[in-house]
């Protein structure tokens, strides 16, 4: 039995040798995301941590060439990325403004600017873009994204949301998408639900293969969420980071075009170091926080009062301690949720939850 492309794939790549240490590719942990699709499609990413561009160029090619010679491979599509070796898996260091676009610079010595930062250039008919981020998944951030859209679009602003969570787009379900998405003239043509153009990381590619993304991969996803999406005229973007602090992120702070970010959480949440090292990272690129806010503040009983779960004014605290805004609490609603997973988000302009992203809204665009 012949083995799976992949991994012919992979041994063919064990025969590249990186000069600088004399081991091969796959030894030196170069290639990342490494897939082969049954039709013979390959893709890779191989990162460099220096060395002369030159060199790294020739390795490039050699790693293209081995991987096209490998039987039943059709095409292979491969990125160079560049870490700087010396920069510490920490948020800091990572998250370093890119002067020269940054430690993730073009490894193969070409004098381009970084293809994210040409995605971003690509979206001249968006006024703002906003990274909608929080410490941890399940607090309801895409729901909170998805209502706040559809608030600013019932205010008249032209309003997008690109759901950027690769690891767990939730666009689909939250709007109802399942359909793929139309491509016209090469580009992907975003929906339109709620008066707000969506687009969703979830209808371009299979989020069970993305798992599997390390950052090259990531960074490439957004990339063409970015630059291959025809968004159009837009007041507002809203992006749909995944949850925490990751190449997502940063992708998007090196395409220069982020307005500002928004942080989402629940009032236990609020004192996690995953919020603050969000706060950081934005902070530490110039990335200004619009505010905080608090979902799932309260659950409203039937009689009016309110039962404080979590915990009280944890939310109010913890945008003080981070020297941001707050934006306001949004409270447990059973049938907010109910409604987001029918995939039809509450927009009802009589229902309370309607007034409060009226008002968040309100002040993101004040901002
Ligand atoms: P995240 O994007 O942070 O992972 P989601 O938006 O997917 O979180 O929300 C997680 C779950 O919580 C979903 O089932 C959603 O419907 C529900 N949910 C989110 N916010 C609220 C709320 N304010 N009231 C009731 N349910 C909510």
């Amino acid at each position: 039995m012949t083995e799976p492309l992949t991994i012919r794939v992979r041994k063919a790549l064990t025969e590249v040798i990186n000069p600088e240490t004399g081991r091969n590719i796959i030894a030196d942990g170069m290639v990342q995301g490494l897939i082969a699709d049954p039709g013979g499609k390959v893709q890779f990413a191989l990162e460099f941590t220096g060395g002369s561009s030159e060199k790294n160029q020739a390795l490039f090619e050699n790693a293209k060439t081995a991987a096209t010679q490998v039987d039943g491979v059709t095409t292979v599509s491969a990125v160079a990325t560049a870490h700087s070796s010396k920069s510490a898996p920490t948020l800091a260091s990572k998250a370093a403004p890119p002067p020269s676009a940054g430690g993730h610079d073009n490894p193969l010595g070409m004098k381009k600017k970084p293809r994210i930062e040409e995605a971003g250039e690509t979206l001249s008919g968006v006024k703002r873009i906003i990274a909608i981020a929080s410490g941890k998944g399940g607090v309801g951030k895409s729901t909170v994204t998805a209502n706040l859209a559809i608030a600013l679009a019932r205010q008249g602003y032209k309003t997008g949301i690109l759901d950027a969570d690769i690891y767990g787009p939730s666009l689909p379900t939250l709007f109802g998408l399942h359909e793929k998405a139309a491509v016209n003239d090469g580009k992907v043509v975003p929906f339109e639900v709620h008066g707000v153009r969506a687009m969703s990381i979830g209808l371009i590619v299979d989020p069970t293969q993305a798992l599997a993304w390390r950052g090259p991969m990531v960074m490439g996803a957004i990339r063409q969420l970015m630059s291959d999406v025809e968004w159009g005229e837009l007041d507002i973007l809203l992006v749909d980071t995944p949850p925490g602090t990751g190449d997502a992120h940063i992708s998007l702070i090196q395409s220069k075009r982020l307005s500002g970010a928004v942080i989402v959480s629940t009032p236990q949440e609020m004192a996690l170091a995953d919020v603050r090292r969000g706060a950081q990272l934005f902070r530490k690129t110039d990335i200004p926080i619009i505010g905080v806010i608090e979902n799932m503040a309260w659950l409203e009983m039937p009689d009016g009062t309110k039962q404080y779960l979590f915990g009280e004014g944890g939310a109010k605290q913890a945008a003080l301690d981070l020297q941001a805004p707050f934006l306001g609490a949004v409270p447990i609603y059973p049938e907010l949720r109910e409604a987001s997973d029918a995939g039809t988000p509450i927009n009802a302009p009589d229902h309370p939850v309607s007034d409060i992203f009226s008002k968040i809204a309100e002040k993101v665009v004040a901002y």
